[in-house]
């Protein structure tokens, strides 16, 4: 244990055995156990946050979140399982069931005065180490009947920063079928920059962490600012996460975030909630 922990602290490292590593490792099986049965059980549910555009006030798409509903804890939310469930061996299936799921949902959800609304799907760094990703996005499109340019595949920079070529390779194949592509977290990473040089993307996703104080610092201010120029300039979207108040739309809108995402329209919703809060929140006759 002690060998595995200096191992992850990176290279050089020295560790030495103490008896909570015993008791942290088991916790880690018992909830990687916990996670196995849970898929086979049918417990995972994708829950659609509405995005809305910005120009128009109108719902544009929404993002898929992952929740667990626990026999005996509750609805879950991410944070208390998904970095064990990136790492367990079965991340590559449920990503895919999330994908698939996803693309169903959507492919159900109304055309509203003529715009069909987008899909965006979260993925696990493991999806990206299958060489058969692009053919599992292709057979969920296929199955569902989604138009390809309704879903966008959300991309973290430990994806995208594989050095590998995979992340080039694969980012092409999707975008060539029509599929968009967004950096989650944008601004958040060592090398946002960079990423957007190296891998062109449709769409920058503006992190909660900037947003949040975006009208009482003027640092804040700038580092949103900034990065919806630079977006701009590189002919790609922008859209703001965490959005909870009146005054942050406004000042979004003034640096030109075309979408935004957030607690002020809505918390991600349990399928039939979000149908019926779409039908709640589109203007009726066109
Ligand atoms: P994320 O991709 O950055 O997702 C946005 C998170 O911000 C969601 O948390 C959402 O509920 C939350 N959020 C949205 N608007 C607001 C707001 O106005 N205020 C606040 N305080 N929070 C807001 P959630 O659902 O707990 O997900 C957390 C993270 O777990 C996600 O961050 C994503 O990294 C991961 N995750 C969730 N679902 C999936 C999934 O299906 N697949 C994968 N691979 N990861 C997922
Ligand atoms: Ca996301
Ligand atoms: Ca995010």
């Amino acid at each position: 244990l002690a060998l595995h922990h200096a191992k992850r602290a990176g290279s050089l490292q020295l560790r030495r055995f103490s008896p909570s590593m015993r008791a942290e490792a088991i916790d880690r099986r018992h909830l990687d156990l916990e996670l196995r049965r849970a898929f086979r059980d049918g417990e995972f549910e994708l829950h659609s946050q509405p995005q809305i555009d910005l120009a128009s006030g109108v719902v544009s798409g929404a993002e898929a979140l992952l929740r667990w509903r626990h026999p005996e804890r509750g609805l879950l939310m991410p944070v208390a399982f998904i970095d064990a469930l990136a790492r367990s061996a079965i991340a590559p299936a449920v990503g895919n069931w999330i994908l698939q799921q996803a693309c169903r949902d959507a492919a159900g959800w109304p055309v509203l005065h003529g715009r069909r609304l987008k899909v965006g799907v979260n993925l696990f760094p493991a999806q990206f180490n299958d060489d058969a990703l692009v053919e599992k996005v292709d057979a969920a499109l296929r199955a569902s009947g989604l138009p390809a340019d309704q879903l966008e595949i959300e991309l973290t920079e430990t994806i995208a920063l594989r050095d590998d070529g995979v992340a080039e390779k694969t980012l092409l194949q999707l975008r060539s079928r029509g599929i968009r592509v967004s950096y989650d977290d944008f601004g958040t990473g060592h090398a946002s920059l960079s990423m957007l040089h190296r891998l062109p993307v449709d769409r920058v996703k503006i992190d909660r962490s900037f947003v949040r104080d975006v009208v009482a610092s003027r640092g804040d201010k700038a580092i949103v600012r900034s990065i919806t120029l630079i977006a701009k300039n590189f002919d790609m979207e922008v859209i703001a996460e965490g959005v909870e108040s009146r005054d942050q739309v406004l000042l979004l809108r003034e640096f030109g975030c075309h979408e935004v995402q957030g607690f002020l329209y809505s918390m991600a919703l349990a399928p039939r909630l979000f149908e019926r809060w779409l039908s709640d929140h589109v203007p009726q006759a066109a």
